[in-house]
């Protein structure tokens, strides 16, 4: 047996005093330092008594200990479970409870109101600061910089990640070894990760765009990372300079095309920039390219599946599109009545098949059953399309899904019309119940600073872009559209305001 994860992304660095971690304090972490504190940890998690496949939660700040934490639970085979660091501890306390969590790394800041919970609950309580300070790392500085790899299944859970709630509540998504082995694999081949790359992270660590997309290619590339605590447009434009490569979510972007020093010369020695988690406008991918002459690849992924698609590296990079189903991932656009696949250029709901495909949501059976079919094709909860030249966009969630008057209407459509008015920053599109229709269509509207949208204006706008069904019956404005910790819309907080509109 063999810790494939473990020897695959880690354990194959031993001994190497190549750079693994550039801190932006100028402290750099090499991989063999990286893997004598992960050995550490996973040796004062055993001292305390954990047992492989453990749940061990962290809700911690990002720092090199914080990721070694991962590798120290991947080589002893505990499950990582980490948390958004924005949770308060009644939040916390749901997720502790639902994973039956035995350790809990925090913060030394929360510890006095999570202890008692936690003991509740019958687990334990170690700390871990933004400093790399607390109780876990003094634990592990007593112990030995070398630990026996605990033998896994390529079927084992590796990780446990919390969905990012933006329809709900958070599920558990329960990860093996081989989901994101997988993955990680594909991408480096897909992105040409190399050990020479060195990556921008200034992504968080607790969900699957930081963590496992730009940790785990790093790692399966031998590469490096300039590991900054969060995105700091500054700290971004200062070490763009020693980067060849950088992942992030749109607003990186967006906002690093409103700095004035993100200029073409910042960024031509540059390989590759990669955006995902939420849509990149067509309109921000054609700005980057006119800027830096780099054209942003885009690609789809969620928690439950790792990546699906993504452009492609050699070949165009479609504006507005996710790509294409990356090698071993099957992708099909299915008619949710029926779950038949639709032919090429229909609407319908997103369903794929592959290793990166995880095992189920933790203890919730049923949810499990309603989106995994028995055949392996998981259902996305994403409405999308696939083009003549096989590209995939996503059109927007299926539970965003408009129904009037027996018309399907697509959010996202009246949403890039919306935005592009006059005196609008950006839009939400949602149904709300209407006697008549069933639903109907309300386009709430962030105004730009210190300017007044006229409604009546957009309206007629609207009456010349789109068809008669889909015009917003009412257009109200707000000062802010409200986003969960990860900076997505939340549609179900904006229904459930505009319910009683028109009843
Ligand atoms: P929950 O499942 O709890 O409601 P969530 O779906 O937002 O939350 P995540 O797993 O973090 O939680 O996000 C995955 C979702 O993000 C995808 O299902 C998709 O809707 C969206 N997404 C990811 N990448 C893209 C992209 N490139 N373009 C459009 N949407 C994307
Ligand atoms: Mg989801």
């Amino acid at each position: 047996m063999a810790n494939l994860l473990y020897d695959t992304l880690l354990g194959v660095h031993a001994g190497k005093t190549t750079p693994f971690l550039h801190v932006v304090d100028g402290t750099v972490v090499t991989h063999q330092a990286f893997l004598a504190t992960a050995a550490q940890i996973a040796n004062a998690m055993t001292e305390i008594g954990l047992k492989p496949g453990d749940r061990v939660a962290a809700q911690i700040e990002k720092s090199p200990e914080a990721l070694a934490l991962y590798a120290a639970c991947v080589q002893a085979g505990l499950v990582f479970l980490p948390l958004n660091t924005a949770y308060t501890v009644d939040e916390l306390t749901y997720f502790i409870e639902n994973s039956g969590a035995a350790l809990v790394v925090c913060d030394g800041r929360n510890v006095t109101a999570l202890t008692p919970v936690v003991q509740g609950l019958g687990g334990q309580v170690e700390t871990l600061n933004a400093d790399g300070s607390g109780t876990l790392m003094v634990r592990a500085q007593r112990c030995s910089t070398a630990f026996a790899t605990v033998d896994r299944n390529a079927d084992d859970l590796a990780a446990f990640l919390y969905t990012s709630g933006t329809t709900g509540r958070s599920k558990g998504a329960m990860l093996t070894q081989a989901n994101l082995l997988s993955n990680a694999q594909t991408l480096v081949k897909e992105w040409r990760f190399t050990a020479q790359d060195v990556l921008i992270h200034a992504l968080p660590i607790f969900h699957t765009h930081g963590l496992f997309v730009a940790t785990n290619v790093t790692l399966a590339a031998g590469g490096s990372a300039i590991f900054m605590p969060k995105f700091d447009q500054d700290a971004v434009i200062e070490n763009l300079p020693r980067a060849t490569a950088m992942m992030g979510v749109p607003t990186f972007y967006t906002r690093l095309l409103d700095d004035p020093r993100f200029t073409k010369d910042l960024t031509t020695h540059m390989r590759l920039f990669i955006s995902g988690s939420a849509p990149l406008l067509a309109e921000t991918h054609v700005k980057f390219e006119e800027r830096t002459g780099h054209r942003i690849l885009e690609r789809y992924g969620m928690t439950e599946t790792n990546m699906n698609t993504s452009n492609p590296y050699e070949g165009t990079r479609k504006a507005g599109t996710v790509g294409f189903p990356l090698p071993g991932v099957e992708l099909k656009i299915t008619d949710p009545a029926t779950g038949k696949t639709l032919p090429d250029g229909d609407v319908g709901q997103i369903e794929v098949r592959g290793d990166n495909v995880f095992k189920g949501y933790w203890q919730m059976p049923e949810k499990t059953a309603e989106e995994l079919r028995s055949d392996g094709f998981f259902i996305t909860g994403d409405l999308g399309t696939i083009d003549d030249e096989g590209y995939v966009s996503i059109v927007g969630r299926n539970k965003d899904l408009i129904i009037s008057g027996g018309y399907n209407i697509y959010p996202k459509e009246i949403e890039l019309v919306l935005d592009e008015q006059p005196g609008v920053l950006e839009s939400a599109v949602i149904g709300v119940p209407h006697p008549d229709f069933g639903e109907t269509v309300v386009g709430v509207i962030v105004a730009l600073p210190n300017q007044t949208p006229d409604l009546d204006a957009i309206i007629e706008a609207c009456k010349t872009s789109l068809a008669r069904f889909k015009h917003p019956r009412k257009l109200v404005v707000v000062d802010a559209l409200p986003r969960n910790t990860m900076g997505k819309v939340q549609k179900n907080i904006l229904r459930d305001t505009y319910s009683d509109l028109f009843t």
